[in-house]
């Protein structure tokens, strides 16, 4: 099977399991693993923010952010196919007991005047706007790069009100990698930051959020009351350690791997590309084959190749470290076969 549903199936590196069996490990609870502590300084250094903390997942990360930004009843502003709108299970009201605003975006980007218009005035019948949410890259945008001018200007519009900015940036690292501009300077933009280590960077799991000491502070005791405090974790912070020294650089490979599936799939007749590929994700368009997305998987997945549904026409393929630039030509083939033999019957 050729797995392109997503970079979360990337297997650990022989290195990264090296990692874990030979970490230093103590009681994360009690912030004594030296692992974990590493790995939080040197995420917390590549964010150029004060402090950072280890958690389990990147849902939990960005959950930890709005019960640490804000209180019930407050309003939370985010784009409309945010991933924290979409796919966390509406986590951010069901635990942090807040509401979320949506904003149609353009590529994932919000524009800022749009943003400033939608933050609620005092008055007794608003919630309070209290945070602010960025996704960079935007998945359901198909990996767009959000632009740094963009969330300089929310920025900027955020601290005129006293509002906090959040980056779900799950995939900052490609968005970095991307544009050629440092995810410090990304994060730079906000007050905290989540990353996964456990999608393209190939961790086996966790993610970081990063900000001020006082807002990790805080933070850190939200984990623990959502149960993500955890014992000898430096095992799992190991690996971590190793995708932030070594598995950066090399999103570009996953990137120009993209490209190439992009420009296969976009050559054959009946399958249309959807958006411009400029990270890991490409989203495709199935309608002109006459069959749904899940149709179309199902028939995909009987040729080796795995991805997912994205829209009732729209599949979406995530190139990552396990997927060779030749598995990317086999999908191509395959596909041009598959989609060749629709139109004989
Ligand atoms: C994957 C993802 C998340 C959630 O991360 P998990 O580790 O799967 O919980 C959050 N935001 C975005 C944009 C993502 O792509």
């Amino acid at each position: 099977m050729i797995d392109l549903r997503s970079d979360t199936v990337t297997k650990p590196t022989l290195k990264m399991r090296q990692a874990a069996f030979e970490a230093e490990v103590g009681d994360d609870v009690f912030e004594e693993d030296p692992t974990v502590q590493r790995l939080e300084l040197k995420a917390a250094e590549m964010l150029g923010k004060e402090s950072a903390l280890f958690v389990t997942s990147g849902t939990q990360g960005n959950q930890i952010a709005a019960l640490t930004h804000c209180q019930p009843g407050d309003e939370v502003l985010m784009e409309e196919e945010a991933h924290i709108f979409l796919y966390e299970g509406a986590s951010m009201s069901a635990l942090a007991g807040v509401q979320p605003r949506t904003i149609k975006g353009t590529n994932g980007a919000m524009d800022p005047e749009e943003v400033r218009s939608k933050i609620r005035p005092e008055n007794v019948h608003f919630p309070d706007t209290s945070l602010i949410c960025i996704e960079n890259t935007h998945n359901k945008a198909g990996g767009a790069v959000v632009p740094l001018e963009n969330m300089q200007a929310i920025y900027e519009i955020a601290r005129e009100h006293g509002i906090p900015v959040h980056l779900d940036g799950a995939r900052l690292f490609n968005a970095s990698i991307a544009s050629g501009i440092s995810v410090r300077r990304f994060a730079d933009q906000t007050d905290s930051v989540q990353f996964c280590l456990s999608k393209g960077l190939g961790a086996p799991a966790g993610s970081i959020i990063a900000g001020s000491t006082e807002f990790i502070r805080k933070a850190r005791k939200w984990r623990k009351r959502l149960g993500g405090g955890l014992r000898q974790v430096g095992m799992i912070a190991a690996p971590g350690l190793i995708a932030l020294e070594e598995m950066v650089e090399r999103l570009e490979e996953d990137h120009s791997n993209a490209r190439l599936l992009a420009e296969g799939i976009g050559n054959i007749p009946g399958l249309k590309v959807e958006k411009a590929v400029e990270t890991n994700i490409v989203l495709v368009n199935v309608e002109e084959c006459q069959r749904t997305a899940e149709q179309f998987l199902d028939q995909l997945r009987e040729n080796g190749i795995l991805a997912v549904p994205f829209g009732p026409y729209t599949i979406r393929f995530v190139t990552h470290f396990d997927v060779s630039e030749e598995e990317i030509q086999i999908t191509v083939r395959r596909m041009a076969e598959m989609v060749n033999q629709f139109k004989k019957l």
